[in-house]
């Protein structure tokens, strides 16, 4: 595999991930990072905004890898990008793609991909990037020991919310990363199962303006919240970022929305499906991406327009 002798090859290498980062991308990011750095190399991970790590994933970095992205070099060697299906997502860091004196790979699971990069690493059947990630470090016959197994298995716990949508050779994988020491329950509880209490606050007013139209989506039914950037006073991203995760358990809609507003008129939309609509595709028509059932887009306007243009998305 080309990828796996690239990265073995290495003496410099910039790991990045998209803006907003999750688990699954700093972690695929941090398990490959941790592996080059022990080898010797000059290992950095980044991602472009928002300006801190999220508290919940800071502690997959044990060696001190994450950097600010004004830390990454302008020409950085080798560049590998993790989980971000076109370059738009590593915001002001899009530039070091084209930049990178030995090229850049791209480790992915998104299907619309726009590979980018100069060496491909994509399976867009993978429930997790990390999967992808953890092919190339096995080709690298790589230790798969425990910090580098907690990182991995952060990815693939929170993009398969909870193992729920991983077949068997995920749960193969996940045993695997288990024998090798992590705490499934102490890595997963602060990615999934916990929050300040007023997240509670926030979830009340949030979910009490919450709307149900089953006449949208064909039919299909599409509920929506808006999270304001009053309701998210004071929270991390991560609470912002679970409200879906609630909003979605309404049984009368298919699809699920929040719009989550970073400053005014201006919005990041996470989208849901159950199984029938490809809201990958309903992002894609407002400008974003994703996966058939989960994915986003940002949208500038007001929360009126917004939620017209996406009831007509639905519709097409
Ligand atoms: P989330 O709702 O968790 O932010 O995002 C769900 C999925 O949608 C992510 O895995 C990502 O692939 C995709 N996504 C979210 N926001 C955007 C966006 O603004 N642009 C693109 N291209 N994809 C997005
Ligand atoms: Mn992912």
């Amino acid at each position: 595999m080309e990828a796996a002798r690239l990265l073995a090859e290495a003496r410099d290498v910039t790991l990045l991930s998209h803006i907003n980062p999750d688990a699954d991308t700093l972690g695929s990011a941090l398990a490959v990072g941790l592996v080059l750095h022990r080898r010797g190399a000059r290992v950095r991970v980044s991602f472009a905004e928002p300006d801190v790590v999220p508290e919940s994933l800071l502690s997959l970095d044990v060696a001190g890898l994450l950097v600010r992205p004004d830390e990454v070099p302008d020409e950085a060697e080798l560049v590998v990008v993790m989980d971000t299906g076109s370059l738009q997502r590593l915001g002001k860091l899009a530039d070091r793609v084209p930049k990178a004196k030995k090229g850049a790979v791209v480790i992915d699971h998104h299907v619309s991909n726009t590979r980018y990069g100069t060496v491909h690493v994509i399976d867009d059947r993978a429930e997790a990037t990390a999967l992808v990630a953890l092919r190339v470090l096995d080709e690298m016959k790589a230790e798969i020991d425990e910090p580098v197994a907690r990182c991995l298995y952060a990815g693939i716990v929170t993009d398969t919310r909870g193992f729920r949508n991983a077949g068997p050779e995920v749960h193969r994988i996940a045993a695997r990363l288990l024998e090798a020491g992590v705490d499934a329950e102490g890595v997963t509880r602060p990615l999934m199962d916990e929050h300040p209490f007023g997240y509670l606050k926030m979830l009340s007013h949030v979910l009490g303006r919450a709307e149900l139209d089953r006449n949208a989506a064909k039919g299909l039914g599409l509920v929506h919240a808006t999270v304001t950037v009053d309701d998210a006073q004071g929270l991390r991203s991560e609470e912002v970022e679970s409200v879906v995760d609630i909003v979605r358990s309404a049984e009368e809609a298919e699809v699920a929305a929040v719009f989550k507003e970073l400053r005014p008129q201006y919005w990041s939309v996470s989208l849901r499906a159950v199984s029938e609509v490809d809201v990958r595709r309903v992002a894609q028509r407002l400008g974003g991406g994703g996966h058939r059932l989960a994915a986003g887009f940002t949208f500038e306007g007001t929360a009126e327009r917004l939620l017209a243009e996406l009831k007509e998305a639905l519709e097409s």
